[in-house]
């Protein structure tokens, strides 16, 4: 099947109740017994619920994986994957990270006994400097949040493998549209569906999908046991959501184009940052492992004045100023003083995330709308 064709039955079979084509929402927390376990596959919903199920197996065929899981909230499933960590373990990890991320890591995991190293990982040569015997785990989101680094996935999981290290890919920005982790050697894929996946800013839900059994026994061991799972309606939302993913992914694509060309060429514009542009250092791994750029674009204003960035964002009318990204509409973001506040400015501006930055997530309306409010709210 192809990807087109994956995101609307991949893994789906009509229900086995009245043969509805559509997953029904089972809003239940039990399923009755004949006799102790004599049961349909379903005993009590944290451990599995049909609707999530469904889900579940959509998660996993679009990203050509063998298991998908569903929590609920990204953050959810990324705390599923370190609690396969113990004490002592290390981790890799990029620098240029989801706020959340980073603050999950540093102020819950490091308490346990985690370390964390967080490096500059476009060159992937570097991360073998920061492996030892105690690393477990290498976590890379690409493109990062919000400058739109790309990491190359082949290398990196070359050295995972090398040295029996766990690699996982937030796949969040790219979507399996663009980009299949699994495919180019990564273990673990994880998602923040809150964002492209389901794809109208109408939920809050976490994915992880992997293609080796035991893994998928041990996140699913972690998932009933810690019970951050998703609920029936929003995995109904997701799978609703899901069904155009492709189509929604293609218009992001050309309105992300659209918008990082319009905002490259106006003079009061510094920097703009969209891997789609020859410029960007790197291109060539973009082009390499993604089937196009996506529709995340970050800039800066000349003279990095903070206050002439948030005056920007408030003038925008068609952007609406919202954390979050991935929705058929377009949202606005002031990192530094939203989705970054949490990190220290010192470290957020040795990334790049300066007083003036600002993300934009490209929605699908029309392209002359976009660039017209832009416009506007920049002059
Ligand atoms: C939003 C986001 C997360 C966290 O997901 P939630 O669903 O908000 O918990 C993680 N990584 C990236 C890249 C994100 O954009």
């Amino acid at each position: 099947m192809k990807f087109n064709t994956k995101t609307i039955h991949g893994g789906q079979k009509p229900d086995t109740a009245y043969a509805s084509v559509i997953p029904p929402i089972y809003q239940t927390s039990t399923f009755a017994q004949s006799t102790p376990g004599g049961h349909k596959g379903y005993e009590y919903a944290r451990s599995a619920n049909p609707t999530r199920h469904a889900l579940e197996n959509s998660f996993a065929s679009i990203e050509n994986g063998t298991h998908g899981l569903a929590f609920s909230s990204g953050l959810a499933a990324i705390d599923a994957v370190l609690k396969l960590l113990k004490q002592g373990d290390e981790v890799i990890s990029t620098n240029d990270l989801y706020g959340g991320t980073y603050r999950l890591f540093t102020k819950i995991y490091e308490n346990f006994g985690i370390k964390f190293h967080f490096i500059g990982m476009q060159n992937a040569v570097s991360i073998e400097d920061y492996i030892n015997e105690k690393t477990k785990l290498i976590w890379v989101e690409t493109p990062t949040n919000p400058m739109l680094n790309i990491i190359d996935i082949v290398k990196t999981a070359t050295i995972a493998n090398k040295h029996n290290v766990l690699f996982a890919v937030d796949n969040t920005f790219a979507t399996p549209y663009l980009q299949r982790p699994l495919d180019l050697g990564a273990d673990i894929v994880m998602h923040s569906a809150t964002k492209y996946l389901g794809g109208h800013s109408d939920l809050v839900m976490g994915a992880l999908i992997v293609k080796n059994r035991d893994l998928a026994e041990r996140l699913y061991f972690i998932q009933n046991a810690s019970g951050a799972i998703c609920g029936p309606q929003d995995a109904f939302l997701a799978l609703r959501g899901l069904k155009t993913l492709h189509v929604r992914m293609q218009r992001h694509c050309e309105n992300g184009m659209a918008v990082a060309t319009y905002l490259a060429q106006h003079p009061k514009i510094e920097n703009v940052y969209w891997p789609g542009f020859k410029s960007h250092p790197n291109h060539a791994i973009a082009t390499s492992q993604m089937s196009g750029f996506g529709g995340m674009v970050s800039f800066t204003t000349r003279g990095n004045n903070f206050d002439e960035a948030i005056k920007i964002v408030e003038n925008l009318k068609v952007f609406t100023l919202a954390e979050s990204l991935g929705g058929v509409e377009s949202l606005a973001g002031h990192p530094a003083s939203m989705t970054h506040a949490s990190i220290p400015k010192e470290e957020r501006e040795k990334i790049g995330v300066v007083d003036s930055l600002i993300r934009l997530s490209v929605g699908i309306e029309d392209e002359a709308d976009l660039i017209a409010d832009l416009k506007q709210a920049i002059e």
